[in-house]
């Protein structure tokens, strides 16, 4: 029998949990597989991890757990899953029910066939969710789309199921800055996504404001793209092209009419403005890069495991 590995982020879901479990082992009973879960506590300030603990209790042989030492974030939640799996296959699913886990037998029925490595799923409509929010995803996926030669499906959510293959590519990208949507993509491999309505979470709240997902939006263009750099670069270039030319032309006129150079303040501050403020835009973006640079040469650990049974 195969072993599907099932893996859960977890932050401040102490109502969910128990929610998930039940409704996942409804499907999973029926389905012919050896269900492993991986309940990821990231640093929950809530009773998350006594939930994890009962549900270890109640059922050793299947449940597992991870509790980290404070909250290290989703991506990193994924990661210490992703390594503590056994699974042949291995499914990755939010708490809050948003991933119906009715999905899961037609998954796995797709992977067995062998033609596929992984299969996603895909929101078609966003009901319940902020048209603001709605907006500047549809722009952050065109974007990206453009500028990486990684394919970000748009509306692509975690939830997927992949071979131990494929994790184990996913796996080998031991990176610090982790924007899981482009690793998916980048290690390659057959995905089939399967689409969905947009289901709201069965309790608690979402703790993503617009302005957190918009700096994720921002940090998986610098994980997955250059073209902030060469925006740079081009932007440099022109202004050093324009540069030359107005010094010629200020030379000429100065040699024209000595006097002329008196007349232009105005035009002068709004040109040390305007190239002040692409200089300090430029190494901005350069900055963003270094940062990044910065944090993987430290080799800091991604996570850090306090419990795990
Ligand atoms: N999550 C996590 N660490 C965090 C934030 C979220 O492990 O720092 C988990 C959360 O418990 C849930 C999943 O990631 O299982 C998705 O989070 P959420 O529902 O808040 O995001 P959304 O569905 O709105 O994208
Ligand atoms: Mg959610």
């Amino acid at each position: 029998m195969d072993k599907l590995s099932i893996i859960v982020p977890c932050y401040n879901e102490e109502e969910s949990i128990p929610l998930f479990y039940e409704a996942v082992q409804k499907v999973v009973t029926k389905m012919d597989i050896e269900p492993e879960y991986w309940f990821v506590n990231d640093g929950s300030h809530d009773n998350s991890l006594a939930e994890m603990r009962a549900l270890h209790e109640k059922d050793e042989k299947h449940v597992h757990y991870i509790s980290f030492s404070r909250n290290f974030g989703k991506e990193a939640g994924l990661l210490a899953g992703l390594d503590a799996a056994t699974g042949d296959y291995v499914v990755v699913m939010d708490v809050d029910l948003q991933d119906p886990p009715e999905f899961l037998p037609e998954m796995y029925k797709e992977l067995q066939s062998g033609e596929y490595d992984c299969i996603g799923t895909r929101r078609v409509d966003r009901t319940g969710e902020a048209k603001i929010k709605s907006f500047l995803s549809d722009m952050f996926y065109k974007c990206i789309n453009k500028i990486s030669n990684t394919e970000i499906v748009p509306g692509a959510r975690d939830f997927r199921m992949m071979t131990r293959q494929m994790v184990d590519a996913v796996l080998s990208m031991r990176e610090y800055s982790r924007f899981s949507k482009g690793i998916f993509s980048w290690v390659g491999f057959k995905t089939k996504y399967l689409d969905y309505h947009n289901v709201e979470r069965v309790a608690g709240e979402s703790d993503w404001s617009t302005w957190q997902l918009f700096k994720y939006a921002m940090d998986g263009i610098s994980d997955f793209s250059q073209a902030p750099l060469s925006l740079a670069v081009w932007t440099g270039s022109v202004t050093s092209a324009i540069s030359v030319i107005s010094i010629i032309f200020v030379i000429i006129r100065k040699i024209m009419s000595p006097m002329s150079s008196i007349f232009g303040w105005a035009s002068m501050v709004s040109i040390i403005l305007f190239l002040g403020g692409i200089q300090l835009l430029c190494i901005g973006i350069v900055g963003k890069y270094i940062g990044r640079i910065y944090l993987q040469v430290k080799h800091r650990p991604i996570y850090i495991v306090k419990e795990k049974k």
